[in-house]
């Protein structure tokens, strides 16, 4: 029997975090061309390299960072502990100066809300699916927790903006990518494994988490709201599924999984361009940077699983002075590492 002895050197949560903001930031120039535009300035194989000094990240990593802080920083994982915690954090981010990268609506809309002292049930915007859930949640992977308390925590930190529950499911999916790359898992194994967890959870409504957020018009059950969101998920893991059973083509990779303004997308696409380059992490970023949807949020995605499966050495050495928020990043890195 071969046994795989998983070095504590790998620093995968490093690798996430810093995978994460690596991808934001090759995707941040690309998000609103398309693919042509891309491949006219950047070449066939994208943009590798880090523009600026320091490179710029867009929300999608300011808003992780402040996912990270507030769980960082709970005196517990609960919800009750955690949730004054997301709040403070997102409310900061919505009126920081630096939140000036293209924003996603639900989010400041919610922020708001939030900054009113609404609970947060109400606060949210109930029918946004959008990706901004998701493309911030990657931090509960890297915890060492319970999976329903991975669960409990990715779907609040959703919920607090985005209602819809494909919001809900697609966090936890993503949360939970990160968590089984870390634990070892190989890359072509996730889209097997997130399917069968789908399945499982489909009908599991988190209230202790959650609260009454699922009652709504026409809505007969907590059941139902919340098997809405898997649903969703398994369709685009089917899309995804039909996608790897053919050869790559190089084009891009949202014609196959979506564009990824839509969490579900975000989270497959993402997974796609992960799995086209499992033996070179910056092609997986690059190759997230080079399409025609929310190119930062699916390289931001992408960067955070391959680093997290591959740890730090992931990336070229040099980058990790130059990417913006280095010094948060490696903080939280030395925490949870
Ligand atoms: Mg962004």
């Amino acid at each position: 029997m071969i046994t795989t002895v998983i070095p504590s050197t790998d620093r995968r949560a490093a690798g996430s975090l810093f995978g994460l903001a690596y991808g934001d930031a090759l995707g941040k120039p690309t998000e609103f061309l398309t693919v042509a535009e891309i491949v006219r300035r950047y070449g066939p194989s994208g943009p590798r390299e880090l523009e600026g000094d320091p490179a710029q990240v867009t929300d999608d990593t300011q808003m992780a960072l402040a996912v990270a802080w507030a769980l960082h920083d709970a005196p517990a994982l609960t919800a009750e502990a955690v949730e004054p915690l997301l709040r403070q954090r997102f409310v900061d981010w919505s009126v920081s100066p630096e939140n000036n990268r293209a924003p996603g609506m639900t989010c400041l809309r919610a922020c708001a809300e939030l900054g009113r002292g609404a609970r947060w049930q109400e606060a949210t915007v109930a029918d946004s699916k959008g990706c901004g859930a998701n493309m911030r949640v990657t931090p509960v992977g890297l915890l060492d927790v319970d999976l329903d308390t991975l669960a409990g925590l990715a779907q609040l930190q959703a919920g607090l903006t985005h209602g819809h529950p494909t919001g809900l499911a697609a966090s936890e999916l993503t949360a939970y990518a990160v968590r089984l790359l870390r634990d070892g898992a190989a890359l072509p194994e996730l889209p097997g494994l997130l399917t069968a967890r789908a399945h499982e959870q489909r009908t599991v409504y988190r209230g202790d988490w959650l609260g009454d957020l699922w009652r709504r018009p026409g809505v007969p059950t907590a059941a139902e709201f919340i098997a809405e969101g898997w649903d969703d998920c398994l369709r685009v893991f089917g899309r995804l599924d039909a996608a790897l059973a053919r050869p790559d083509d190089g084009g891009d990779p949202c014609r196959l999984t979506g564009e990824g303004w839509i969490a579900e997308e975000a989270l497959a696409t993402a997974l796609l361009c992960a799995l086209r380059h499992p033996d070179d992490p910056v092609a997986a970023l690059a190759r997230g940077a080079t399409t025609a949807g929310d190119s930062d949020s699916i390289a931001a995605l992408a960067g955070a699983f391959v680093g997290a499966a591959h740890g730090m050495t992931a990336w070229p050495a040099a980058w990790s002075g130059r990417i913006e928020y280095a010094d948060q990043l490696t903080a939280l890195a030395a925490a949870l590492d």
